[in-house]
């Protein structure tokens, strides 16, 4: 089992697993190799466990559209509830960017990033939502967020859902 050794003025040895799922063996300056390795094998059942639960969630890639698919959806999405909420966008286009997945232009036109193939549907109809929202309301203020969470009451759960998903491919 792979370690990092520190060398430390201290009597006794001591592991630790980082946060990045390294594992630190504090030993005394004086303790000799083959003692400390022998003391890490015993405790690798302990360390597996730590490194595991260390280790952050990370969501798997599931492709839940390919681009075309996610493009009529989103068309369907937009005129549902452009509909529901009132609000006229003056265009759509998509985009392959890794900073955000949807934007709201000045012009009324909303920008997809294609990477929302890899979120499920309910994301993308957030992600719709919060776009046409930003054609009545500019900034993330308390009104524009009643909107949208008028309009999908689930938004805290998709935003959460995002933020474990990358943008880019
Ligand atoms: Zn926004």
């Amino acid at each position: 089992m792979d370690y990092t050794l520190i060398r430390a003025r201290k009597r006794t040895l001591s592991l630790q697993v980082n946060k990045d799922g390294v594992l630190i063996a504090r030993a005394p300056y004086l303790m000799p190799k083959f003692l400390i390795d022998r003391f890490v094998n015993d405790k690798s059942k302990w360390v597996e466990k730590r490194i595991k639960e260390m280790q952050k969630p990370v969501a798997p890639k599931i492709e839940y559209f390919t681009e075309d698919e996610l493009k009529l959806f989103i068309h369907n999405e937009l005129t549902k509830y452009s509909k529901l909420m009132g609000l006229k966008h003056t265009g759509v286009r998509f985009t392959k960017v890794h900073t955000y997945w949807g934007t709201c232009a000045p012009s009324g036109i909303l920008s997809f990033n294609l990477s929302l193939r890899y979120t499920p549907p309910g994301a993308v109809s957030y992600v719709v939502v919060h776009e046409l929202a930003h054609l009545q309301w500019k900034g993330h203020g308390v009104r524009f967020w009643t909107m949208v969470k008028k309009y999908y009451p689930k938004t805290n759960e998709m935003r959460a859902l995002l933020r474990h998903i990358r943008h880019g491919e």
